[in-house]
């Protein structure tokens, strides 16, 4: 017997979402159905709903999901029908990179999280005799259901609202992940980041978490800045075409140890590498629009600085996920202030709030 899910279907490039009941395949081996309490919305998802990257229509979205798990295949041992659990990035767990530890960086990423069907072939969900594609980022959690895989399903033992945990699964976890392990952040260090969205704020909140002793967000929206302030922000810098180097500088003058760049566009970029003291490093994490070229004085590397890119903050969910629910829930991370929760047939109006800038982590709640 298929279950039935309520989903919220795109089924035209640009167009919104529409709440629809589809038939969910069974879980095959190494796979697990999750009833889902909640689902963060990224703009990972946006760049999907809004532009062609490769994923075929009609699909379900979404990649932030959390709920509980109701049933599991052949093979599935790390969790159980009942458990609470965050879903994240599928990965294969066979490549090189899967063996060294470093899975957001699987050779077969694309293939299992953007190709629209399950590993196994499938696609996940049917209406009547259509297809209808998802097994995105191994879940398409904007549905009551998904089809998760056990490699990308991290049980969660502490007592956390679904809604809260959500976001763990992907913003959270790159934004965190690149101030913590990719950029590895110190007491010793100033900080800045640039954009102070959902993913930037939570880079913040780890350098907040690490104590670090100047900690700047840079941002064209007032609001965000404000938000980042009662976060742990000791300065911010309205990016309001003012020479933001300059700003920066002023604050510190020797330069910036430690800098994330949510932004990916190359006016912020180039601001923020030379605003970089010697030796300091600048973390890139923005998916930037085809065609797109960044432009700077090679020279600026040459004080031992570095610029690197990172996907999912480098982190195997498995591992750091429960470590950073555990910063959570020791006081030392706290991003509730980012979340607004919206019931499951919002998600338009999710989708819109979160893109004019007027909430920061929009997370479905399903019932
Ligand atoms: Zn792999
Ligand atoms: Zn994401």
């Amino acid at each position: 017997m298929p279950t039935t899910t309520t989903a919220a279907v795109l089924r035209e490039r640009g167009g919104p979402y529409r709440l629809e009941t589809l038939e969910l395949a069974d879980p095959g081996p190494g796979q697990l159905r999750v009833k889902l309490a909640a689902c963060g919305i990224c703009f990972t998802d946006v760049g999907v709903q809004r532009y062609e990257q490769g994923t075929p229509l009609p699909q379900v979205l979404g990649h932030e999901g959390a709920g509980i798990v109701e049933a599991v295949g052949a093979g599935v041992t790390n969790v159980a029908p009942g458990d609470r659990v965050v879903l994240s990035y599928a990965s294969c767990g066979a490549c090189n990179n899967c063996g060294h530890d470093h899975p957001q960086y699987c050779s077969n990423f694309m293939m299992l999280n953007y190709a629209g069907v399950l590993s196994d072939g499938r696609a996940p969900f049917a209406q009547g005799d259509a297809a209808v594609y998802g097994g995105f980022f191994g879940q398409s959690s904007f549905a009551t259901h998904a089809i998760a895989y056990a490699r990308n399903t991290v049980k969660v033992e502490a007592d956390v609202p679904f809604a809260l945990l959500a976001p763990f699964g992907c913003g959270l976890q790159t934004g965190a992940g690149t101030a913590y392990n990719t950029l590895d952040v110190q007491a010793g260090h100033s900080f800045v980041v640039m954009g102070a969205g959902s993913v930037g704020l939570a880079a913040m909140l780890a350098a907040v978490d690490r104590g670090c002793h100047s900690i700047i967000a840079v941002d064209r929206v007032a609001a965000r800045l404000d938000l980042a302030r009662t976060l742990g922000a000791t300065h911010t810098i309205l990016a309001d075409g003012q020479d933001v180097t300059a700003a920066i500088r002023a604050i510190c003058a020797t330069g910036i140890d430690r800098i994330v760049d949510t932004t990916g566009v190359s006016a912020v970029v180039r601001a923020g590498l030379e605003a970089l003291a010697s030796r300091g490093e600048m973390a890139m994490l923005a998916v930037t629009a085809p065609g797109t070229e960044i432009s700077f004085n090679p020279n600026t590397l040459l004080g031992g600085r570095s610029l690197k890119g990172a996907v999912e903050g480098d982190a195997d969910p498995q591992t750091f996920i429960p470590w950073l629910i555990g910063r959570h829930t020791a006081g030392r991370f706290n991003h509730a202030p980012l979340v607004t929760e919206y019931p499951l047939d919002a998600i338009n109006e999710a989708v819109a709030d979160m893109a004019a800038g007027r909430v920061v982590k929009p997370v479905l709640v399903m019932d």
